[in-house]
């Protein structure tokens, strides 16, 4: 049985938030004093990740596994949790998107349980803007974490980058050159509506058409063919080697080729970031449902996905879960 859905599109990427809890405070995504937290006991268990990550993979055609949060570095177990789910058969491709403020300690270590590779938030290179934009003093940690995912072979090591207007938006050219320099392939996204406060602002959002011409001033940047289901429109750095890529997720939605479905820490199915419903998997499966009940309920809130994220329509109504307790 596969993921499909009623406009034909096919979900085989699953991205997992371990937890909704984080380190860092990004102020695009958290209150500085944090948020009210999930309840213990309505987070999954390892044991109960894995056997939904196994119905995924064994009977929904599931081929790769994104691991988010919240910060999944600060979910206990996680590197156990990491080489149960490299065991799946078929083996997916096993990704983790992370802050990297702890990849210096756990790179190897995930590495070697089975992870293949890793996306790094990185929004800035300057220290005190780092300590304004996640209130936390962390930049040479992300920058060590990045060496030690390098290191690992956790490859290619990629850099998600938010530009936020006024505050980092003079950065990218820098960013680009950083992450050029260290071999890491740099990424910038598209502010979304999807923080607590709601304070997401079209108007002031930095677009991707603004983030080309950015960099435009420093570099030669050339649109590549060939984005597939990818979210990133990919483009030639000085004729390449190097790329950037860009994810319009506001101005350019790539929503006709999403791939994409999503478990929340408290096992929660989301066929969409934006979606307004959720599918309860946790309470059926502490209720006794078997994997074949499971699989059922999977494949119909797929079958529901709605035709795209309709930030830009009239009637767009952000979701109440923030970004944070989604999964990014
Ligand atoms: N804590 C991890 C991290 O920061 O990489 C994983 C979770 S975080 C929610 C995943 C990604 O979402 C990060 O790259 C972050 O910058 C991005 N993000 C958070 N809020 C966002 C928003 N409102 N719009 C666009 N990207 C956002
Ligand atoms: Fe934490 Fe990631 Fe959100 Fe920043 S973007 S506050 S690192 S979950």
């Amino acid at each position: 049985m596969a993921l499909r859905d009623s406009f034909g599109r096919v979900a085989t990427d699953l991205r997992i938030s371990l937890t909704d809890r984080c380190n860092l405070r990004c102020t695009y995504c958290m209150p500085a004093d944090g948020l009210a937290w999930l309840p213990g006991a309505e987070m999954l268990t390892d044991a109960e990740v894995v056997r939904l990550a196994r119905i995924a993979v064994t009977r929904l055609g599931v081929n790769e596994i994104r691991l988010t949060g919240g910060e999944p570095t600060v979910r206990p177990g996680l590197v156990d949790l990491v080489a149960q789910l490299a065991m799946l058969r078929p083996r997916v491709q096993l990704s983790m998107t992370t802050n990297g403020t702890s990849l210096a300690r756990f790179a190897a270590a995930l590495r070697v349980a089975g992870l293949d590779r890793v996306n790094v938030s990185l929004d800035t290179l300057r220290a005190d803007r780092y300590l304004a934009m996640t209130h936390r003093d962390r930049l040479a940690d992300v920058c060590a974490g990045l060496a030690a995912a390098a290191t690992a072979g956790l490859a290619p090591v990629k850099v998600n980058a938010v530009l936020l207007r006024d505050v980092n938006d003079d950065e990218a050219p820098s960013l680009l050159r950083w992450c050029l320099e260290r071999g890491y392939a740099l990424r910038f996204i598209e502010q979304m509506p999807l923080d607590p406060q709601h304070s997401w602002d079209r108007g002031v959002m930095v677009t991707g058409a603004e983030i080309l011409a950015r960099l435009r001033s420093e570099f030669t940047v050339t649109a590549l063919p060939g984005r597939g289901s990818a979210p990133a429109e990919l483009f030639a750095v000085d004729d390449g080697p190097g790329t950037v890529g860009v994810i319009g997720s506001v101005t350019a939605p790539f929503c006709a080729a999403c791939d994409r479905v999503r478990l929340t820490a408290d096992g929660q199915l989301r066929s969409c970031l934006f979606a307004d419903t959720e599918t309860n998997l946790r309470t059926p499966m502490r209720a006794g449902a078997d994997d074949a009940d499971l699989a059922h309920l999977w494949a119909a809130a797929v079958r529901g996905k709605r035709a795209g994220h309709g930030v830009n329509g009239p009637d767009f109504a952000q979701p109440s879960r923030p970004m944070s307790a989604i999964g990014g």
